[in-house]
């Protein structure tokens, strides 16, 4: 716990809530302000333990147990071994509660140093009995894209990132085993760098996803960033590792007027071309057997078009991204619905491809050798925090 404080990880747990259950195997102390130790004060010790406590936003102001405060902000601090439990979930580190700007909910985040948080990622991102380098691997890259999407974009919000694949997956106590804890800590404070456009060297955002299907992807043409290790690879190694029903999925199909309306709600830019009638390849990334679709062109019923980027497209239709397993498809009017067919691959397919490290480490690989592989011209360094 004593992790200098800009290294400390804000995970936002729960967004716009009015209330949640707290409980906690310690005492615990509720301090007015987190990172400035000066101005931290005591508001109230929370005694109560294995009990659960009601957390609760009434009219305006932040109500835990019986006690109301008027503070904009509370964080919750448990006693050694630091641990809480939220709405069922055990969690390490401290708990922030954060009235909105607009005074009409919470925000729950937890705020934890990045080697807990790591094993609440490693454990949610891979399954424990893989191989301890495709572990290793996992640990840098998610160190690395936790640290990146921090300075990337914490300064301008009250926390780091979220807890779901929009970021990467934490799910805290229940994801940690031995195993998961071996690969955070043997990489302790490992992190991922390349040379900027600016020609220092750096972090980058060392996206990863699941199955690239055979070969990764440009980030260019998924995030719109470039950074030298984000070019696309090639990849024999994630297809014996993969479920076959993943690798190539089946036939996916939706109903044409949901799609439309879909598209609408996310993008109110497109309601000038009415029904999409046509929906065709404006990008895509040749590789050799197959193609990822990068770019969607929309046509509509009053003959209006426009673009999507195919990512932004397939997640739009299909949020959770369990069903149009990636934007290798071809996709294909089919009487009233869209039909997404010869689907292969699941995730972005940008950075490392986590089946196809768990192959080159079946083979003997190294995570030196796995990261320098995904993450082309990378380079491993360490941050002493
Ligand atoms: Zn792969």
């Amino acid at each position: 716990m004593d992790i200098k404080p800009q290294f400390w990880v804000r995970v936002l747990l729960l967004d716009n809530v009015g209330e949640c259950t707290l409980k906690t195997g310690s005492p615990c102390s509720i301090v007015n302000n987190q990172s400035d130790l000066q101005a931290q004060t005591i508001e109230a010790r929370l005694e109560l333990i294995d009990i659960p406590i009601e957390i609760k936003f009434i009219e305006g102001k932040i109500t835990i147990a019986s006690d109301t405060f008027t503070n904009n902000q509370l964080v919750i601090c448990p006693d050694d071994p630091y641990i809480f439990n939220l709405n069922g979930n055990d969690y390490r580190g401290k708990l922030k509660l954060i009235i909105n700007p607009d005074g009409s909910s919470i925000d729950v985040i937890n705020l934890i140093p990045p080697e807990p948080y790591l094993a609440g990622v490693v454990g949610a991102e891979m399954p424990d009995y893989w191989e301890p380098e495709a572990l290793k691997a996992q640990a840098i890259a998610a160190r690395t894209y936790c640290f990146y999407t921090k300075k990337r974009f914490g300064n301008n919000r009250t926390w780091d990132l979220k807890k779901t694949a929009a970021h990467q997956v934490y799910r805290g106590l229940s994801a940690e085993s031995a195993q998961i804890w071996d690969a955070v800590n043997q990489t302790k404070g490992q992190v991922l760098t390349c040379k900027q456009n600016d020609g220092t060297e750096d972090i980058f955002p060392s996206y990863y996803s699941s199955t690239c299907g055979g070969h990764t992807e440009n980030s260019k043409n998924v995030f719109g960033d470039s950074f030298e290790p984000l070019i696309g690879v090639t990849c024999p190694y994630c297809r014996n590792v993969t479920k076959p029903r993943f690798f190539f999925w089946p036939a996916i199909l939706y109903d044409a007027v949901d799609v439309t309306t879909r598209l609408v709600q996310r993008y109110p830019q497109l309601k000038p071309l009415g029904e999409i009638t046509t929906i065709t390849a404006a990008g895509q990334s040749n590789h050799g057997e197959f193609s990822r679709l990068t770019k969607i062109k929309l046509i509509g019923s009053t003959g209006k078009s426009d673009f999507l980027k195919a990512e932004d497209f397939r997640l739009t239709l299909d949020p959770t991204g369990k069903k149009i397993k990636s934007t290798t498809c071809q996709i294909v009017k089919w009487g009233d619905k869209w039909a997404f067919l010869s689907g292969r691959g699941w995730g972005h397919g940008v950075g490392m491809c986590q089946c196809g490290a768990q192959g080159m480490a079946r083979i003997g690989k190294n995570t030196k050798q796995i990261l320098s592989y995904y993450y082309p011209n990378s380079k491993i360094s360490t941050i002493d925090y």
